[in-house]
C-alpha cells in the first residue's frame, strides 16, 4: 500500500523534456501539472517563458496542460492567466479531490492523464489516489519553500523506505520505473 501510494510511474529530469509525439502515442490527452517547481521556479519571478512554450507545444500536439496546484486562484491565476494556461486551484493535494474534480470537468479518463510533479508526498500521492499516471521531475531549484521542505524531510524517510534511491533516475527522457 505504502508503496503504491508513493511511487511514481515514470520519471523525468524536467516536465519540459516531456515529448508531445510520445505522450499522443500513449494516448494521453492532457499533462496535469503541479506549479511550484515543477513548471515555475518558485524563487525566480520570470521563469515562465519556457511554460508558456512548452504550453504551445502541447496544444499543437492537442493536448491539454492543466496545472493542479494548492495554492488559491489569485496566485493561480496570477502565473497563468497571463498565458491563458488552464488550472485546478486549491487542490488539496495530496488528496485526490482537485485532480479527480479536473478529470471530471475536462472530460478526461484517467489512463489519458499524466500528473506530473517534484514531491512524492503532495503530487504522486495524489496522482496515485486518483489513478492517473504519475511522473516524478526534478525539482526545478534546489531550494524549498519552508513548508515544502518539512515534506523534504518525510519524503527523505519515503525514499529509503521505497529503496528509490538507486531506482529514481532523472534523465532527459520518460523513464518507466522499474520494481
Ligand atoms: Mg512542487
Amino acid at each position: 500500500m505504502f508503496r503504491l501510494l508513493f511511487r511514481p510511474n515514470y520519471t523525468i529530469d524536467t516536465i519540459y523534456h516531456l515529448d508531445p509525439n510520445k505522450l499522443k502515442e500513449m494516448g494521453i490527452k492532457a499533462v496535469f501539472s503541479d506549479l511550484d517547481n515543477t513548471l515555475l521556479a518558485w524563487n525566480i519571478k520570470d521563469s515562465s517563458e519556457e511554460m508558456a512554450k512548452f504550453n504551445q507545444k502541447l496544444a499543437q500536439a492537442g493536448i491539454e496542460l492543466i496545472v493542479i496546484s494548492n495554492n488559491n486562484e489569485q496566485r493561480v491565476g496570477q502565473a497563468l492567466d497571463p498565458f491563458k494556461i488552464k488550472f485546478w486551484a486549491k487542490a488539496r493535494k495530496p488528496l485526490p479531490i482537485g485532480i479527480n474534480h479536473a478529470l471530471k470537468h475536462y472530460h478526461l479518463k484517467q489512463d489519458q492523464v499524466l500528473m506530473v510533479g517534484d514531491q512524492l508526498i503532495t503530487d504522486m500521492q495524489a496522482g496515485n489516489l486518483a489513478g492517473v499516471k504519475t511522473v516524478l521531475v526534478k525539482p526545478l531549484v534546489e531550494t524549498d519553500k519552508w513548508n515544502t521542505r518539512i515534506n523534504r524531510f518525510f519524503e527523505k524517510i519515503i525514499f529509503f523506505f521505497l529503496n528509490l534511491k538507486k531506482k529514481v533516475v532523472f534523465k532527459e527522457s520518460l523513464e518507466w520505473m522499474k520494481n
